[in-house]
């Protein structure tokens, strides 16, 4: 059939025929529970082509760039368990893990359960009255946070929680400077870009917004300086936004007494301290919440990513009492429509669900000691290319010394049927951050993959 629905000019009429039967084509596919070899084709064709004319060209020409030969053209289409496998039936081993949203696995059926029993009751909330699932959520978060922790504003991505964040700290103290880390990622809507440390992401859309000072991540000193010279000016710091280890960056662990030393700085001066745990949190480090490897509480912890269990989006900016209470007197000082909806709630109820009785942080800490000495042993005697593999729990990076050895690492992976992928901060580190269901038969997998491979690379 025709794909052009529309003729060359953008002011005829749409012919709604045309769109009626493609969409029809589109929702008997999504119908199916097997597509044969005449659907794999149309739906590879009609992918690459609308992502050329209608999403973004770039996308294709970054696959290509982290595939070998044609494969740049795979299309994912069903998922389940540590693995997914494109529209050919090809099967993939997730490393990546969506950048940290499949702690729990793909699909695990309880998540799935509870948003599907959810779904054939309410799927989204009236706006009015008071929705159960978020009251006991908060009730849930406040429980398994750290320390007292207590409030919760729901949200649909990591960026909002960010947001949401940074509104609270200002609607605390009339103060208006932030401290941020180099190498951070914090998000990408303008506030949380403020946050976030590279240029190319930023400087296109400067100025940002105002008061966002940068220290180097892991010096104590600097940030000691920076909060001293921010007193004398009147500049007083609101708060510092910190991910405890740092993921895009590069899975950058902060040095063992960084974390309680800005807490205690923070005190000192009066700023409120932000744990940015969109990636750390829910398990992956290998304790449900990153914090509490160093014992440190935050005033306000974001969470996202993971936390709708890689069903549903959804985020949460939990906070202390004392700040939470600004916003008390005007609950719509900041609200949004969909975060905290009855399906992202029922997603994240089960998720902890399974967090907790899987035992997935722990299993996080054993599974990644083994991966991480596993994939050390492979890199011997490549030290001319692995610069160092370091990681906690199942948040492991692997830096090589150019840019273009992970490259090749990454497509010679793929080829094998294992995802894995850069960070955006820093290219030369590539990530595993597999599902922390991920069993050890896979883990064996991906680690002779890696050996193979590198042994490849090196011969080059
Ligand atoms: C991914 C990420 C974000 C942004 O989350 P989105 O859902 O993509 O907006 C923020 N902070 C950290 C630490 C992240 O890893």
């Amino acid at each position: 059939m025709s794909t052009q629905v529309k003729s060359e000019s953008k002011n005829t009429q749409p012919n709604y025929e045309n769109v009626k039967a493609y969409i029809n084509q589109v929702l008997g596919l999504i119908e199916k529970d097997h597509v044969s070899t005449e659907d794999a084709e149309w739906i590879t064709k009609q992918t690459v082509e609308n992502f050329r004319e209608h999403v973004n060209p770039g996308f294709l020409e970054y696959r290509k760039t982290v595939t070998k030969d044609t494969q740049f053209a795979a299309v994912e289409w069903s998922d389940s368990g540590s693995r997914f496998k494109d529209v050919n039936g090809k099967e993939y081993i997730d490393c990546l893990g969506g950048f940290g949203i499949y702690n729990v696995g793909h699909r695990h059926p309880k998540v799935v359960k509870a948003v599907e029993e959810q779904l054939n009751r309410q799927a989204l909330h009236s706006q009015d009255l008071l929705d159960p699932l978020r009251a006991m959520l908060a009730k849930i978060l406040a429980d398994v946070t750290p320390g007292d922790l207590k409030y919760s504003f729901f949200v649909n991505s990591g960026t909002e929680a960010v947001e949401g964040a940074l509104k609270l700290a200002k609607s605390y103290s009339d103060r208006t400077t932030f401290i941020a880390t180099t190498r951070a990622f914090h998000g990408k809507s303008l506030g949380s870009l403020s946050g976030t440390a590279k240029s190319i992401f930023r400087k296109p859309f400067q100025p940002l917004v105002n008061g966002f000072r940068h220290v180097q991540y892991g010096d104590i000193e600097m940030m000691r300086k920076t909060m001293e010279a921010c007193a004398i000016t009147g500049d007083d710091v609101a708060a510092v936004l910190l991910e405890p280890i740092q993921g895009e960056g590069g899975i950058i662990i902060p040095p063992k007494d960084y974390l309680k030393q800005v807490r205690d700085l923070c005190d000192e001066f009066g700023a409120l301290l932000i744990f940015d745990e969109v990636q750390t949190g829910m398990g992956r480090s290998g304790k449900m919440f990153c914090a509490e490897h160093y014992d440190v509480v935050p005033d306000i912890m974001c969470l996202a990513k993971a936390f709708g269990g890689g069903v549903m989006p959804a985020g949460a900016v939990v906070a202390k009492e004392k700040v939470f209470k600004t916003w008390f007197d005007n609950p719509f000082i900041h609200t949004t429509t969909f975060g905290g909806n009855p399906l992202a709630c029922a997603a994240a109820i089960a998720t902890f669900n399974v967090l907790i009785e899987e035992n997935l942080p722990d299993r996080a800490t054993e599974v990644g000691e083994y991966f991480l000495q596993g994939l050390k042993d492979k890199a011997l005697g490549h030290e001319d290319k692995v610069m160092e593999i370091r990681g906690k729990g199942l948040m492991i990076g692997i830096e090589f010394h150019k840019d273009e050895v992970g490259y090749d690492v990454s497509k010679g992976m793929f080829d094998e049927g294992i995802l894995v992928a850069g960070t955006l901060v820093n290219s030369k580190t590539i990530r595993i951050e597999p599902p922390l269901t991920i069993d050890y038969k896979e883990v064996d997998q991906v680690i002779e993959t890696f050996g193979k491979v590198l042994a490849k690379v090196e011969a080059k």
